[in-house]
């Protein structure tokens, strides 16, 4: 580790398992303060247990993104305390379920696009003035190959990804002249609860771990980092440029 993110203030959303937890914890090794929430609080105690061991700080933030208004509040009370918001990583998310589009569930359709879309969104508007105060924000949010294969089955989970990589795209065009960058994120196939769930009959253990995959996310928050408005693909260790019809 090389402290590139010494001094700055990390919110990760999703931070109790899988890819948000090590990233939160890969972060925090990097030097900056982390902020994470998720729902399962024994989850990010373990985190803050890991971090503490290894010398650094976090804040934990259990919240459930579907609360709205705490999401609202959770933006305010960063602003007292820090009056910024240097990295921003809207990570958390949920499958649904995989079946055909007519057949979902309408509560399965709006849970997922809740948590998945509208809170997104709602975290955005939230932190969108802290991370401009940044003199480098960065905004990283998790994508999936999903949005652009048109798997069959997959329709819901890919029609919230596509909704969040669109968000970023606008949000890059209103930012382009500051210093945030704002970036979606497919991390690809990568060993957690989540793949295991939407592929039961995959061996795990040919997938990369949420810790290698991880440990390529992270740089993404580095002040270095010039791209905005693109995707970076975990897998190909590259941004990809979206095709812009104009
Ligand atoms: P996991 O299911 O392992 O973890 C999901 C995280 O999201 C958990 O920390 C969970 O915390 C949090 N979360 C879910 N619902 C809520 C909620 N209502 N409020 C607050 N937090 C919530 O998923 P992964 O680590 O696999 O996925 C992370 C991201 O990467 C997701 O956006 C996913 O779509 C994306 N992705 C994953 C891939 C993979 O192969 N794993 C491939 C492509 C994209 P808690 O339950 O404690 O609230």
């Amino acid at each position: 580790m090389t402290d590139r993110l010494k001094g700055r203030i990390a919110l990760v959303t999703g931070a109790s398992r899988g890819i948000g937890y090590q990233i939160a914890k890969q972060m925090a090794a990097e030097g900056a303060h982390v902020i994470a929430l998720s729902r399962t609080v024994g989850g990010l105690e373990e985190l803050d247990d890991e971090i503490k061991s290894a010398g650094g700080t976090a804040t934990l933030v259990p919240l459930d993104l579907t609360d709205m208004a705490g999401i609202d509040r959770l933006g305010g009370a960063i602003k007292e305390r820090w009056g910024k918001l240097d990295v921003m990583v809207a990570n958390a998310g949920l499958l649904g379920v995989l079946s055909p589009i007519g057949h979902i569930e309408a509560k399965t359709f709006e849970q997922t696009m809740t948590v998945n879309v509208t809170a997104t969104w709602r975290l955005i508007r939230s932190v969108d003035p802290l991370l401009r105060e940044s003199d480098a924000g960065r905004a990283l949010v998790m994508s999936s190959g999903a949005a652009h294969s048109a798997k069959a089955f997959w329709g819901l989970y890919a029609a919230t990804k596509a909704a969040c990589e669109a968000m970023v795209r606008s949000w890059a065009n209103e930012t382009m002249n500051l210093p945030l960058r704002v970036n979606a994120v497919n991390p690809g196939a990568t060993r957690t609860r989540m793949r295991a769930i939407a592929m039961p009959g995959e061996d795990p253990k040919t997938l990369p771990t949420a810790r290698e995959v991880a440990a390529k996310i992270v740089p993404l928050a580095f002040d270095d980092v010039t791209e905005t408005g693109k995707i970076y693909d975990v897998r190909e260790g590259r941004f990809l440029t979206y095709q812009n019809p104009s």
